[in-house]
């Protein structure tokens, strides 16, 4: 009977080993394979893609205006809701507003890294919320770029 890894749904090899390297378990031993009997998951539709995009950009729109509400609640009312970032070039931390983006977005990377393999210990801040939170932080490094063309 084949059995297939519980993490990727990709078969074992016989002595219950995962040979598929973009399994976070690869190359591990499998203690309880599922066997090919069971239905395999679904993978990932077109319909269930642009879903889920919709969904974040939406929550993304709320995150800016709640966020630069409570970042810098005056720029935001003046016209300047991305204020907040660029602050740290200002203050000559960072060489430019785009810097302090992509800073920002390489912090959730590793957190996304980490998180991977491990719960969060910090509740209520999940996978999902550090994917969003760098989507975001790449558009406004797109937005200070665009504003310097
Ligand atoms: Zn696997």
């Amino acid at each position: 009977m084949i059995k297939i890894c519980p993490y990727c749904d990709k078969e074992l090899d016989e002595d219950n080993y995962c040979n598929n390297r973009y399994c976070w378990v690869y190359r591990n031993f499998i203690i309880n394979p599922k066997d090919s009997q069971t239905t395999p998951k679904p993978a990932i539709s077109i319909k269930d893609l642009n879903s889920e995009q919709d969904r974040i950009l939406t929550k993304l729109k709320q995150v800016a205006i709640d966020k630069g509400h409570d970042y810098n609640g005056k720029q935001q009312v003046q016209g300047d809701t991305l204020y907040n970032l660029r602050v740290p070039s200002i203050l000559g931390i960072c060489d430019d507003p785009i810097q302090t983006c992509l800073m920002n977005a390489a912090n959730k990377i590793m957190r996304l890294s980490s998180l991977r393999t491990t719960d969060p210990a910090v509740k209520g801040e999940s996978f999902m919320d550090s994917v969003e939170d760098c989507i975001n932080y790449l558009i406004y490094a797109g937005l200070f770029y665009k504003e310097n063309e």
